[in-house]
């Protein structure tokens, strides 16, 4: 019986590997460069690291995430985001003693939604957090930092901000955007009328087209904020300015999570249709307090692979793929044996480049030769071992040049050709 693969949750095969292996590549530079450090979590942590980090309010935790219980002991979660099991690990480890820390995790993540494109059950995230900074310049540094690594990929999302205050300005403002909400139930949708009571700042991220209108008209948080979240607002803008980042002033974006304060970012790309986030971030100063650590400011972002695989596809990016420079064919058995000495001397110096296992029929092995994008391929046999002197045929020209073996690793030079 054949047993597939459980909807939602994708494979990526080595066709399209080479995709994620830039993305994670490039990432891995740009990060260094900025002197984040890698973090690797486990993927199943406490159901409460997400109930108390995330938010029961929130869609993640309410209805997206996969809960079990481990033999009837404790109630555990695949992870849906990142954020939480890494400043849970910042927490337990203790790493606030050495003061600011900037973390970065790559790896996958599991939400039970509908599947669609751009929208899976298991998708990976590539997400940064820095610690111990209350200060605007970390928030510029992070969001140019990002914005630098999609220019790599040849990328160009755009970049909204806004601020979502905190604990000074946000309730006030909160009361009034529910009781202007409250007022408008009726033209709102089932949605919206929930949230207006459960998570009043949610609202403003509905996608039904129907609240559009209305909810361009709700009272703005931006027109409200404290002279601490302006201030810090100001600074963020004059950094980005400072640093010729473009970007949007969105009043309306809110992040979905409940423990974010001041800067909210996110980068939107048209490639993506309705899915049109690639990154979202944001700064949590309450969250590593939430979850029992020392007051600590924390900012990160957490941007999905996928999606961003999906904008390099429609910008005409390639799959990068590495190829062997030469193809050993065997003409018989000592060609055979001959070929994988030269084989595994050329791969000790560091040439990519590989052989027919199976030997047998010369037009097969070339055929598997083109198949593997050999740059050159080698015919060998009993003469060839003997005299150490073949021949190197282009795969493209078909032009075959007389080289002696044991020249062949300066002959290729160092990588794949
Ligand atoms: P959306 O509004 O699209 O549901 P979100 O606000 O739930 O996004 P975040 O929790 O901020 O997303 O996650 C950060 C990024 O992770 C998103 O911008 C997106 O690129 C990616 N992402 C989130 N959920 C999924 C998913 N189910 N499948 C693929 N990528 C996802
Ligand atoms: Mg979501």
């Amino acid at each position: 019986m054949k047993i597939n693969g459980v909807k939602g949750m994708n494979d990526i095969l080595p066709a399209q590997v080479g995709r994620w292996q830039e993305i994670e590549r490039m990432a891995r530079e740009v990060f260094a460069l900025h002197g984040y450090r890698e973090v690797r979590t486990p993927v199943v942590e406490p159901y409460a690291l997400y109930a108390r980090g995330v938010g029961e309010t929130t869609d993640i935790v309410n209805k997206e995430m996969y809960v079990f219980e481990d033999k009837g002991e404790d109630k555990l979660a695949l992870r849906p985001e990142g954020t939480a099991g890494t400043v849970r690990a910042y927490i337990e480890h203790g790493a606030h003693v050495e003061g600011p820390q900037k973390w970065f995790y790559i790896g996958p993540m599991f939400r039970r939604e509908r599947p669609q494109k751009g929208r899976y059950r298991q998708f990976h995230q590539i997400g940064v957090e820095a610690f111990g900074i209350a200060e605007p310049a970390i928030d510029v540094e992070q969001i140019a930092m990002l914005a630098d690594l999609f220019r790599r990929l040849g990328v160009a999302p755009v970049v909204h901000v806004n601020s979502v205050g905190d604990a000074a300005c946000r309730p006030a403002y909160l009361e009034e955007l529910r009781g202007w909400l409250r007022a408008r139930g009726e033209v709102l949708c089932a949605d919206c009328r929930e949230r207006t009571e459960k998570n009043p700042l949610r609202v403003l991220d509905c996608k039904v087209p129907s609240c559009q209108p209305v909810l361009a008209e709700a009272p703005r948080l931006l027109e409200r904020l404290c002279d601490g979240c302006r201030t810090h607002f100001d600074a963020v803008r004059q950094g980005l300015d400072d640093l010729s980042v473009p970007y949007q002033v969105n009043p309306r974006l809110v992040r979905g999570l409940d423990y974010y304060v001041r800067t909210a970012y996110e980068f939107t790309s048209d490639a993506l249709g309705s899915q049109s986030a690639v990154a979202g971030g944001g700064r949590y100063d309450g969250l590593v307090e939430t979850l029992g650590g020392p007051p600590t400011p924390g900012i990160g972002f957490g941007m999905g692979e996928e999606r961003l695989a999906l904008m390099l596809e429609a910008a005409g990016r390639p799959v990068p793929e590495s190829r062997p420079a030469v193809f050993f064919v065997s003409a018989d058995e000592a060609g055979r044996r001959e070929g994988l000495q030269r084989a595994t001397e050329l791969r000790r110096a560091g040439i990519a480049c590989d052989l027919d296992a199976r030997g047998g029929k010369l037009a097969r092995q070339f055929k598997q030769a083109e198949r593997v994008g050999a740059r050159y391929a080698l015919v060998l046999g009993a003469n060839e071992a003997a005299s150490g002197q073949a021949k190197l045929k282009d795969m493209v020209t078909r032009e075959e040049t007389p080289v002696a073996l044991a020249d062949l690793a300066s002959r290729l030079g160092t990588g794949p050709a």
